[in-house]
C-alpha cells in the first residue's frame, strides 16, 4: 500500500529505483530500431502491392489493343527503331520495328521516289516516319511523338539488341509506372509477322500476339526495374502512413478510456505521476494529467 492506493502486485517492482529495475526498457523495442522496422515492412508491403496491382492489371482484361497514340523513333545498336505505344489503366503495349524505306512505301511509291533505291541514310529514314506519322498521332488524345525509346522492354538502357529478322510487342503492367513486363516476338515477313513467342510470361489463357489485337491471359514476370522502384517507394509511403497512424489511434484510444497507452493495463486504479504497473511504461503519467 502506498499513497493510500491499491497498487498492482508489479507496481512495487516497477516503483523501485530504475537502477535496479532495467526490465521494463529492455524488453520493448527502442524507438530507432521500431522505425527501422516500421520502414523495412512499410518497403516490403509497397513491393509486394506494386506487384499485386501489376498482376491484377494483367489477368483482369486483355493488353491495350487500342489504336497507338504513343510514337516513339530513335537509333539503336546502331539502326533506327519505331515503337508504336498504347495503353489503357495500368498496361501498356509497345510493337516495335526496325525502321526501312520498304516498312515506309509501297514497292511502287519507293521506286517512284528512289528510283536508283533507297539510300542507306538512318537520319533520312527517322525523318520520313516523324513527318509520315507525327500529324497522325499527335491528333489522337494524348498522342505524343518521342525521339526516345522507353525506360523497360526491349530497348531499355543495357538491354541486348533483337535478332535481325524479329518484330516483338512488349506488353508492361503497373501503376503508376509500369514495373512488370513480358515479351511476344514474331518473325518479320513483310506485311504479316508468323510464330509468336512468349517470353518472360506466364500463360494463363488465350493467344499471345505480336501484331493486332490479343486476347489473352498472361502474368508478367519481368522486372521494369525503374518503375518497380518508383512504385514500390510511393506505396511504401501509403502503408508507412497506415503503419504510424494504426498505433497513433490506438494510443489515443486507450489513453481516453484511462488505459496504459502502451499495454492497455487499466490505470483507473494508479495514482498520477506513476509508471503503468503492467509494462512501466512512463507514457503512463499523461492520462492522469488530462
Ligand atoms: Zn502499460
Amino acid at each position: 500500500m502506498r499513497h493510500g492506493v491499491t497498487l498492482h502486485p508489479k507496481a512495487a517492482r516497477y516503483n523501485t529505483p530504475m537502477a535496479t529495475n532495467p526490465a521494463p526498457t529492455s524488453t520493448r523495442p527502442r524507438p530507432l530500431r521500431r522505425g527501422v522496422r516500421t520502414a523495412a515492412l512499410a518497403l516490403v508491403l509497397g513491393l509486394l502491392t506494386s506487384l499485386a496491382v501489376a498482376a491484377t492489371v494483367a489477368f483482369s482484361a486483355d493488353p491495350p489493343s487500342t489504336p497507338p497514340n504513343i510514337m516513339r523513333s530513335f537509333m539503336a545498336h546502331g539502326q533506327p527503331w519505331s515503337i508504336s505505344e498504347s495503353s489503357h489503366f495500368g498496361a501498356r503495349r509497345a510493337l516495335w520495328s526496325q525502321l526501312t524505306f520498304d516498312s515506309l512505301y509501297t514497292p511502287q511509291d519507293l521506286k517512284k521516289r528512289f528510283p536508283d533505291g533507297p539510300p542507306d541514310d538512318a537520319a533520312l529514314v527517322l525523318n520520313t516516319l516523324r513527318e509520315m506519322y507525327d500529324p497522325l498521332i499527335l491528333s489522337r488524345p494524348g498522342g505524343r511523338s518521342l525521339h526516345s525509346p522507353a525506360s523497360w522492354g526491349q530497348f531499355a538502357p543495357g538491354a541486348a539488341a533483337p535478332q535481325p529478322g524479329l518484330r516483338g510487342s512488349d506488353y508492361g503492367f503497373g501503376w503508376p509506372f509500369t514495373c512488370l513486363w513480358y515479351q511476344v516476338l514474331g518473325n518479320d515477313q513483310g506485311m504479316t509477322v508468323v510464330g509468336a513467342q512468349l517470353r518472360g510470361g506466364l500463360l494463363i489463357s488465350g493467344q499471345p500476339a505480336t501484331v493486332g489485337d490479343a486476347h489473352c491471359r498472361i502474368i508478367p514476370l519481368r522486372p521494369a526495374w525503374p518503375g518497380l522502384l518508383g512504385n514500390t517507394f510511393i506505396f511504401a509511403a501509403a502503408w508507412l502512413l497506415v503503419l504510424l497512424a494504426v498505433p497513433m489511434l490506438v494510443r489515443a484510444k486507450r489513453r481516453r478510456r484511462g488505459l496504459c497507452p502502451a499495454c492497455a493495463y487499466d490505470l483507473r486504479g494508479t495514482p498520477a505521476g506513476s509508471p503503468c504497473p503492467e509494462c512501466g511504461s512512463v507514457s503512463a503519467v499523461r492520462w492522469d494529467s488530462v
